[in-house]
């Protein structure tokens, strides 16, 4: 029988589950009799994420299968390995299913492999110095993209076009925000670009080009509003950065989530050159993940069109390790930007008001049609109001379609809940996704835009995690800057401390509030189980058990038993994906 979990409320199901543990415990392992395996292990601490054997020493594998978890003895394990079997002595390693990073940007990060890294600093003379010389250093580079500058560097008021100008005249400069959601541009930049006064902003109040009193553009633009002029400064520069990813540059990026067992990835929001480029990866069998990919959705009124992109990339693209079968919505902005939707005012501007970037109308009949295509929706959201219009949505929805409801509604970010939406997420069944290694001081610039109150109740999920609700975690990286921070281990000891790892970011000290400290178990099963069934990957990953891929990781160290200042430095001896050993050796 297969449970549906949205009929029951998941803490009904966990409760379930547990039953069933009992159940079975001192009865034989959970096994299966698909023939004898290729290898096996033994001695190892195998913390499965399936329900039947949470923990395991032995598993046999044959092809690219699991057939036996459990103890290494009995009948079954005895059918399972057979004299030809070549059994490996882990000598009492972790073991874990492959990791999936169930959101993040493999083909931005590799896109941004020509921008300039600026050195860390409060000081904005000193990040333009270094950009002076930098440009003095490449005479032949037009446009540079600067990244990044502390949100925090120039408060709720922003940074303006003269600063740059004063440094880097000549050249279209964009620099960067460390939010990855807004960026100052020079005055050449604007030219070049054709902003000035008489331009329209693309959303007034979300995405918008700061002015000043004059109505002259400080330069300072919100949620990324110029990029829809990148094309035409690149064409008055007579110069453009690479636009496509090539297989060879995109399989350098997905090395380093190999490096660390990442067997899948949700890229939330795809470039269809990243679709190209993976493509001949797998056609020359040299991709080692799983990647379901996403097509954006702006508006309800484009819906149907992007609905149309999504088939022509399933039918174009589809393959067993390319799936795309979910879109992305950004349904408000951010918190440091004052570009989310909140419940109450903005501390720094009471008198402005965000409203979601799609009505509850639009959403609720977005859900519909989505549903009825089959297709899963992934929403970003940062503010209170945009959370509760979102479940307000998904409520309605699932009441208008009761038995027919089939679409995986997963909500990212959700920096901000009301203490009154917590327990409405297991029972409307909702996935929450959500960045561990943000957990600590890494985002600043919200204390002066929600104030003090609301800045003291950032990133609170762990009543959702006791109410039943289903957490996935992803790296959301967007750059090669923060690249190496996809490293789940990094994330799993931010979200367990709430303190960051890198100096830089210690500053801020522990996030407060100390409660929401993530439990490590918690923190891995949403980096595998949880995180394979918003992949819609359940029945081949997030678990290690018979009829499943062998896709999983060897340890350096047993998570649970590192200090909790070291997690960060558990790294893989072995991955194995589909059976096979690509990194490392058993
Ligand atoms: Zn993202």
């Amino acid at each position: 029988m297969r449970i549906r979990p949205h009929v029951l409320a998941s803490h009904t199901l966990l409760l379930l589950m547990l039953g069933l543990t009992g159940l079975a415990r001192g009865a034989a392992p959970y096994s299966s009799t698909t023939g004898v395996a290729d290898y096996a292990i033994v001695n190892a601490r195998i913390y499965t994420q399936n329900d039947w054997t949470p923990w395991a020493h032995a598993m046999a594998v044959a092809g690219d299968k699991v057939i036996y978890v459990g103890e290494p003895e009995g009948d079954a394990w005895k059918a399972a390995v057979g004299p030809g079997t070549k059994v490996h002595d882990l000598q009492g390693r972790m073991v874990l299913p492959g990791l999936i990073d169930s959101h993040t940007h493999p083909g931005l990060v590799t896109l941004s492999s020509w921008h300039t890294i600026l050195p860390w600093t409060m000081d904005p003379h000193e990040q333009l110095r270094f950009l002076a010389e930098w440009a003095k250093a490449h005479p032949n580079q037009p446009v540079i993209d600067a990244e990044l500058y502390p949100t925090q560097m120039f408060g709720a008021s922003g940074p303006s076009r003269q600063l740059i100008d004063q440094y880097v005249p000549d050249r279209a400069v964009i620099w960067e925000d460390f939010s990855g959601h807004s960026a100052v541009l020079n005055s050449k930049a604007l030219k070049l670009m054709g902003i000035d006064r008489n331009t329209k902003d693309p959303e007034p109040g979300v995405r918008y080009f700061v002015r000043d009193a004059q109505g002259e553009p400080t330069g300072w633009a919100k949620e990324n509003a110029y990029s829809d002029y990148l094309p035409k400064l690149y064409k008055a520069a007579k110069w453009a950065p690479p636009s496509r990813v090539s297989a060879d540059s995109l399989a350098r990026t997905l090395d380093f989530l190999t490096d660390n067992g990442v067997v899948a990835v949700f890229d939330a929001r795809t470039e269809e050159g990243t679709f190209d480029a993976l493509t001949q990866l797998e056609k020359a069998n040299r991709l080692n993940l799983y990647y379901e990919g996403s097509v954006l959705l702006q508006s309800r009124l484009e819906l149907e069109s992007r609905l149309d992109l999504l088939r022509d990339w399933q039918k174009k693209y589809g393959s067993p390790h390319l799936r795309v079968n979910t879109l992305k919505l950004f349904l408000d902005g951010t918190n440091e930007l004052e570009t989310s939707s909140l419940l109450e005012p903005f501390a720094h501007d009471p008198a402005k008001r965000v409203d979601p970037r799609m009505s509850l109308d639009d959403l609720v009949s977005t859900l519909l049609v989505m549903n009825d295509r089959g297709v899963d929706l992934h929403i970003h959201m940062t503010g209170d109001r945009t959370f509760r219009t979102a479940l307000d949505a998904v409520q309605e929805a699932r009441k208008r379609l009761g038995e027919k409801w089939r679409i995986q509604v997963t909500f990212a970010h959700c920096e901000l809940i009301n203490d009154a939406d917590f327990a409405r997420v297991a029972p409307l069944g909702v996935l929450i996704n959500w960045t561990p290694h943000w957990s600590g001081g890494y985002f600043q610039g919200v204390l002066e835009t929600l104030g003090p109150q609301r800045h003291a109740n950032l990133y609170r999920f762990q009543p959702i995690i006791s109410l039943g609700g289903t957490m996935t975690f992803g790296s959301d990286t967007t750059t090669l800057y923060e690249w190496s921070r996809a490293n789940p281990y990094f994330g799993m000891q931010i979200a367990h401390t709430r303190f960051d790892v890198e100096p830089r970011y210690q500053a801020y000290g522990m996030k407060a509030p100390a409660s929401e400290m993530l439990q490590l178990p918690d923190l891995v099963r949403g980096y595998t189980r949880n995180a394979a069934k918003q992949l819609r990957l359940s029945p081949i990953l997030g678990s290690l058990e018979p009829g499943k891929l062998a896709s999983f990781v060897v340890l350096n160290q047993n998570l649970f038993e590192a200090p909790v200042d070291r997690i960060h430095e558990t790294a893989p001896t072995a991955v194995v994906f589909e059976g096979r050993v690509i990194r490392g050796a058993l």
